[in-house]
């Protein structure tokens, strides 16, 4: 999954309504320009970042893999006709932060390469330039904190990890969306909602499977001795094993690269374990590296120990 970041200067609304992006596939004489070249690269489930008059004004999810497509009759100006086209799913923000309040970080985390600002914190000419996950959380943060009530800040910091799983199948990315109008809905609207949709079919979904090793999870276990290692309770229910029940989690996950060992490892109850993936709450991982810390040492002195005998 790419990112990227699109200026939109003359031409939000239009794109916004239809749920696009658009950009002519050369300039006058043919010329092929660069920012408009960007657009070859977007694929199905890619996340692009809004901005229009120095604001964020939507984030979107793509839904279809780029293609060429005539200039949309709606856009005004004078470019060729033969483009590129990107539909695009917008989340629009109620409050949008201001680029130029945040420039220093963000030329701090954007992309080396093809990047939006230029050195001095200025929007590069162009339309379609690349962005990266650290910038857009920073985005998505921000725009959370200028929001004006605890409802909307919630909205938007959901889109924290908007779009992950670049395997999503396009199904997945619909009802990912729809979460997010859903949450914004008053009951009224969303009874009518019930009432109208229709069932969707399903889709099947290629997924990886990580290893992990049951060795290294009932290692970890049996060093929790019973209580969830995040809240320091005791395990909810026992197994029909008489073992107590607690879960393993991967404090960065085997998908992000994180690795199946065991300062990587903890044993939490379900609750914390829920909260956790549901927060992604930077602190709650900085805690859980920690303890991971603690059970492989742990570890490595029953180690020491078995060795020894
Ligand atoms: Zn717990
Ligand atoms: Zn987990």
């Amino acid at each position: 999954m790419n990112y990227f970041f699109v200026f939109q200067n003359k031409s939000y609304d239009e794109e916004y309504r239809g749920g696009y992006l658009w950009a002519p596939q050369s300039g006058r004489g043919g010329k092929r320009v660069s920012h408009w070249e960007k657009m070859k690269s977007v694929k199905r489930g890619d996340i692009i970042i809004h901005s229009f008059q120095k604001k964020i004004m939507a984030v979107s999810i793509a839904q279809k893999d780029v293609y060429a497509a005539n200039k949309p009759t709606e856009l005004s100006e004078e470019w060729q006709h033969e483009g590129w086209r990107v539909d695009t799913q917008y989340i629009p923000f109620l409050e949008q932060i201001i680029t130029s309040d945040i420039m220093d970080k963000l030329l701090e985390l954007q992309p080396k390469t093809d990047a939006p600002f230029n050195r001095i914190g200025r929007g590069n000419t162009g339309y379609l330039f690349e962005a990266n996950k650290e910038m857009y959380q920073y985005i998505i943060q921000q725009t959370a904190l200028a929001q004006n009530n605890v409802l909307d800040k919630q909205r938007v910091i959901e889109l924290l990890n908007f779009g992950e799983n670049s395997k999503k199948t396009e199904l997945e990315v619909e009802m990912d969306i729809e979460e997010i109008a859903a949450k914004q809905m008053s009951p009224e609207k969303l009874a009518k909602q019930v009432a109208d949709s229709k069932p969707k079919g399903s889709q099947k979904t290629e997924s990886v499977v990580y290893y992990r090793s049951p060795y290294i999870k009932e290692m970890v276990k049996q060093i929790a001795d019973g209580k969830c290692q995040m809240c320091g309770e005791d395990a909810p229910f026992y197994e029909a094993s008489n073992k107590p029940y607690l879960e393993e989690h991967h404090v960065k996950r085997l998908a992000d690269g994180g690795k199946d060992a065991m300062d990587n490892v903890v044993a939490i109850c379900p609750n914390c374990h829920r909260k956790i993936h549901v927060l992604n709450d930077e602190v709650d991982t900085i805690v859980l590296e920690g303890i991971a810390k603690q059970n492989e040492k742990q570890y490595e002195r029953l180690l020491a120990y078995a060795k020894s005998l």
